[in-house]
């Protein structure tokens, strides 16, 4: 008797728990990379070589150290050569990947060419988040990058709505949408406070947002973004943490913000939506 591994109850279920295992390794790993892109991308060397290497002594990192989250923990935050800690940064950026992608799997199981796309856009995201930490710019490769992958695979995206068509023009519309309604949110703000609130880094990552998530999602986008990020901006000044005139990066926000419009078609879009 032929038997069909997907009517099969117990192989189905394997291959079930196979497909979880396999996606969040997946993203745990690229974890992992992201870490390498927040380093380098903005440092302008290359993703490839050389490989990973301890920052302080140099030496070249064993794969077996490199595994995600778990070498960390093992080598308890520390180098195997030189013991200088590693910054708990690394595991946090790797335990993100593996959960962006979990939430992926979650969200859409079964859409294998979909959840590798917008696990790519999301994991984007995440490196977008820690390099504006880090330096208060936002890399075009990785704004314009989104922009131009999110309108290449629009027509898998059906959160879009839609044919082929309908998502392609959604997608476009999306992304202009975004640029247009953050440079005009930039400017409008510029002319209130007298100073820069958002960078041209911004308008082009609202717009890579905009690409993937349409133009609705680009308005949740920045309302999420503005209401968070005000208010850790409330708080930081209000506990003393930084000082009026000192700026804070609005890329995480907009990155978190887009993340959960990713997955959520939030109310915020209100005025648009009825
Ligand atoms: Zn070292």
């Amino acid at each position: 008797m032929i038997s069909n591994a997907f009517q099969d109850p117990t192989s189905a279920a394997a291959f079930q728990t196979a497909a979880w295992a396999f996606w969040v390794l997946t993203g745990l790993c690229l974890g992992s990379f992201s870490n390498v892109v927040i380093h380098r991308l903005p440092r302008g060397r290359s993703l490839v070589r050389p490989g990973s290497h301890c920052p302080r002594c140099r030496r070249p990192v064993a794969f077996y150290d490199n595994v995600p989250v778990l070498s960390w923990l093992l080598l308890r935050g520390r180098c195997r050569h030189c013991e200088k800690p590693i910054s708990w940064r690394y595991p946090l950026v790797e335990l993100l990947g593996g959960l962006l992608a979990a939430a992926v799997w979650r969200h859409w199981e079964g859409q294998w060419a979909w959840a590798a796309a917008a696990l790519a856009a999301l994991i984007a995201l995440l490196c977008v988040a820690f390099i504006d930490c880090d330096t208060f710019l936002i890399p075009d490769e990785l704004s314009l990058g989104l922009a131009a992958a999110g309108i290449l695979l629009s027509p898998l995206n059906a959160g879009l709505g839609g044919a082929f068509w309908g998502r392609l023009g959604a997608s476009v519309g999306g992304a202009v949408f975004g640029l247009a309604l953050c440079w005009g949110v930039a400017a409008a703000g510029e002319k209130l406070f007298k100073r820069e609130a958002m960078g041209a880094g911004d308008v082009k990552l609202l717009a890579g947002v905009g690409a993937w998530t349409g133009a609705l999602g680009a308005f949740d986008t920045l309302m999420l973004a503005s209401f968070v990020g005000a208010g850790y901006g409330v708080w930081l000044l209000a506990s003393g943490r930084i000082k009026r005139q000192e700026p804070i990066p609005f890329g995480p926000y907009l990155s978190l913000g887009a993340m959960i419009t990713f997955f959520y078609k939030l109310p915020l879009g209100f005025p648009f939506n009825l």
